[in-house]
């Protein structure tokens, strides 16, 4: 089953864990990772983790891709990205994650640098113009929408209109055209100020059943079929009527909340970054959800705090530190019935789920999904459930 070529790259660049690995044998790999973490738990609860749930296409899935501009001491133009923990920028094109149309695109553009004569930005002493070249992708109505966002030192363009002419007739499905100013020395590749050159500035997409407005900066899931297959999980889990009040923990831009929304009476999203409460806020009024409301908090601040009574359903999305024992116990605390836990590392859930057991909680799911295949995270999609045996 789908045999993978090795990436020519993978020992320098370090992206993907498993490159040269047959995508069954990925997943017999990542199974095991869930029997080693996830296996003690389950069997506490006289359960078994269910198979990881694979990608039907392990390849090319990523639809954000970012390329790093330099020039090597002889002078050539290079794209590619950062060494781990260095400004090494190691070339690299084809790779085996990125889609393949951004990764061409990103190729043309580095063909066309030359004759535009834009300088390429020198990390060391800060001078050049093009630092990163950053392509998204979307689906919209069943069409294609690609960003293409040029980070450059300064404002003035030269040759705008040609460039815009010339990379435009490579590529006519390119839909929006982005220049980012980032002047600053940082490792960061985003700077705040984004100048539309073409199209609207952002791309749409629809295709996991809700309308989201991607821009520049904004948060989206690199995989759009593993995270259909990951959110119909966290529904399915949270088995909702229609009379039920959700609280969406870690809500980032208020994904998994807004596919509930639709089941629920009420939705509370609660989330630490402003910039995801904004964006939440925004794609809930674009797809018209008037019974999802967001708090810019800290989940568990929140939890021990203002949050109002009467909660039937949890849902969680922690980042990999996973969660905090005050939350876990606030929530046993407020007698929330049931729990949808979604995690990207079996590590933390494992831990997490132990501390719900304590409460009285018991574990009834738990359903893998290999979003990011090629690499060594896993999500995974827990179910608990107070008290019942
Ligand atoms: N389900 C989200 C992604 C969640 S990723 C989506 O699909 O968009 C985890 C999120 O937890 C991030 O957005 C991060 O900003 C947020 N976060 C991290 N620590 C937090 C805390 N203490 N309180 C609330 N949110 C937190």
């Amino acid at each position: 089953m789908n045999e993978i070529n090795a990436c020519p790259y993978s020992k320098k660049c370090g992206g993907c864990m498993y490159s040269g690995v047959s995508y069954g044998e990925q997943l017999d790999i990542k199974n095991g990772l869930v029997r080693k973490y996830l296996g003690p738990v389950a069997k506490e609860n006289g359960i078994k983790p269910e198979p990881v749930a694979g990608a039907a296409d392990p390849l090319y899935y990523r639809n954000k891709v970012h390329s790093v501009f330099a020039r090597t001491k002889k002078g050539q133009i290079v794209r590619g990205i950062y060494r781990r923990d260095s400004h090494e920028v190691i070339p690299v094109s084809g790779c085996l994650l990125e889609n393949k149309k951004a990764d061409a695109i990103i190729e043309k553009i580095k063909r066309l640098v030359p004759s535009f004569k834009y300088r390429i930005f020198d990390e060391d002493n800060g001078t050049g113009w093009l630092r990163h070249v950053l392509v998204r992708t979307g689906t919209c109505g069943g069409k294609e929408e690609i960003m293409v966002i040029l980070v450059t030192s300064e404002v003035p363009f030269p040759g705008k209109n040609n460039f815009v002419k010339a990379l435009r007739s490579a590529f006519p499905e390119i839909t929006t055209i982005v220049q980012n100013i980032n002047a600053k020395r940082t490792s960061m590749v985003l700077g705040e100020r984004n100048i539309v050159v073409y199209g609207k500035g952002f791309i749409e997409d629809d295709s996991l059943g809700l309308r989201f407005r991607i821009s520049p900066g904004s948060f989206f899931q690199i995989n759009g079929p593993q995270t259909k297959k990951l959110y119909g999980l966290a529904l399915e889990f949270a088995q909702l009527t229609g009379s039920e009040t959700v609280l969406d923990a870690y809500c980032g831009t208020g994904t998994i909340g807004m596919f509930m929304s639709a089941g629920a009476k009420r939705v509370i999203g609660v989330e630490l970054n402003p910039d995801a409460v904004r964006d939440a806020r925004d794609n809930a009024k674009r797809n018209g959800i008037g019974n999802i409301e967001f708090i810019c908090a800290d989940a568990t601040k929140y939890m021990l705090g203002d949050m109002p009574a009467g909660i039937d359903v949890l849902c969680m999305d922690p980042p990999r530190s996973g969660s905090t024992p005050e939350f876990i116990k606030a929530a046993a605390g407020l007698g929330i019935g049931r729990i949808v836990y979604v995690s990207c590392n079996p590590e933390t859930l494992a831990r997490d789920l132990k501390l719900f057991m304590k409460q009285g909680y018991r574990v009834k799911r738990l359903s893998p999904v290999d979003m990011f295949p090629l690499t060594d995270n896993l999500e995974c999609c827990a179910l608990l459930e107070i008290g019942r045996k």
